[in-house]
């Protein structure tokens, strides 16, 4: 491969040779277990019943001897029962939605909030960004981590940030227009509503100062990504993150586009079996699991993502050492990605089992639309009784299910209530999912 440009943030630790780097973790790791058992009740009483403690890391694969951590601890201590600081330290909370309306809610320490900034810097670094750049950040600013995560990656960096947001698509490109924005970050389907709104306006990409996008947060295909590269004209950078973790900045690409780099000082990145929880090394495909090792807030050790991927070590020719992992390729549980935000049918399902006029068959219905959006439908048996009532009442239930729904799930979702039991039965596990959308490779 010809040899690309990359620019590094952190020469030091990016590039650090691993024996050095997997001394580090070693530390860090040891450091964190004791840390986590003496500040936070669930991991004392989590390693006293596996009769495990920080003193019982000797050696990186060590790690093995700690239990698994998974979504529903933080569920279960929900809003604030896994922090590991007082309130007095934390200075930032995010959340995402999860199952019945429970957020995951996740903070950041002064310290942590370092941490981000130093891992977006790397990753808009890595993307070839630097302080002579504008970002047109159309990620979320609010709850969700995309949009404040990458403004605080392009202050530390010291790029000129341009707090867009979604919506008011048509604006967003008088915007680029005007003011000459040089980098994207958005989600790959909103990315492709841009490049069509420009192209509705008459706009010639050329003439955008356009060239690069770091785009991530949802399942995205190779075609979708040629797409973008040519409407926009610009280098895509394929993001990964999760707010457990950090937010966005858990990885990204680098020049060469051959998995996203992880910055192993700040994570541990395993990939094991999900059946067995054994632990799979490199090159083979399974389920992703991160250790936190410098957060101060919420630090997690050994949290299954539920995420199916794979790790590769060898050296990149970017010059980092770090780890690469590839797409995520699907999951290991049933949670679904909607226009970027987490949606699990038990949410759907918790709705429609709130409104008596519907029974409890329902099938959910993903698809990617014309304009490149995840469309998200439902469609859930009518009782008997509104049945008989014919077409308008069915319609008022129709509008009442949609508006709990969007509430609920922050996504807007169609409802189409259909005739008592008209919805296939299967005979196993039900299917209650059919997900059109292409994902991954
Ligand atoms: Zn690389």
């Amino acid at each position: 491969m010809a040899k690309k440009e990359a620019l590094i943030w952190n020469e030091e630790f990016e590039t650090m040779p691993r024996p050095e780097l997997e001394k580090l973790q070693l530390e860090r790791l040891k450091k964190q277990v004791a840390y986590v058992s003496e500040r936070v009740p669930f991991y004392k009483k989590l390693y006293a019943d596996a009769g495990v403690s920080a003193d019982d890391i000797k050696s990186l694969e060590d790690i093995t001897k700690l239990p698994f951590t998974v979504k529903q601890n933080l569920r279960d201590h929900y809003p604030f029962g896994m922090y590991a600081v007082p309130m007095s330290e934390i200075k930032q909370i995010h959340a995402t939605s999860g199952t019945t309306g429970k957020m995951t809610v996740t903070c950041y320490t002064e310290n942590d909030m370092g941490v981000w900034a130093e891992t977006m810097a790397r990753v808009y670094t890595s993307a070839g960004t630097t302080s002579n750049d504008m970002v047109h950040n159309a990620y979320g600013y609010g709850l969700f981590t995309g949009g404040l995560g990458f403004h605080l990656g392009a202050r530390t960096i010291g790029a000129a940030v341009v707090p867009v947001s979604g919506g008011l698509t048509k604006r967003q490109i008088t915007i680029m227009q005007d003011f000459g924005t040089t980098v994207l970050v958005a989600t790959p389907s909103y990315t492709l509503v841009l490049a069509e709104a420009a192209e509705e306006m008459g706009v010639d990409v050329k003439d955008l100062k356009l060239r690069i996008g770091i785009l991530g947060a949802e399942p995205w295909t190779p075609e979708m990504r040629e797409e973008i590269e040519e409407k926009l004209g610009i280098e895509a950078y394929d993001i990964y993150g999760l707010a457990e973790i950090i937010g966005p900045g858990v990885s990204v690409e680098c020049p060469y586009h051959c998995g996203m780099h992880i910055p192993e000082d700040h994570f541990i990145a395993e990939i094991i079996d999900p059946h067995t929880g054994e632990p799979l090394g490199y090159d083979t495909p399974g389920e992703l699991v991160f250790t936190t090792l410098t957060k101060e807030g919420l630090p997690l050790i050994r949290y299954r993502t539920r995420g199916r991927t794979m790790l590769h070590a060898e050296k990149c020719e970017c010059g980092r050492t770090m780890v690469r992992m590839e797409k995520v390729r699907g999951r290991t549980d049933d949670m679904l990605v909607v226009r970027g935000v987490n949606v699990f049918p038990s949410q759907i399902e918790h709705v429609l089992l709130s409104f008596d006029a519907v029974e409890p068959q329902y099938m959910i219905y993903v698809d990617r639309a014309k304009d490149k959006l995840d469309t998200l439908e439902v469609h859930v048996e009518a009782s008997d009784e509104l049945f008989a009532q014919g077409a308008e009442q069915i319609q008022e239930v129709e509008k009442k299910i949609a508006k709990s729904m969007q509430e609920t799930l922050v996504v807007g979702a169609k409802i189409k209530v259909v005739e008592p039991k008209s919805i296939e039965r299967s005979m196993g596990k039900a299917r209650r999912i059919i997900d059109k959308r292409e994902v991954g490779f």
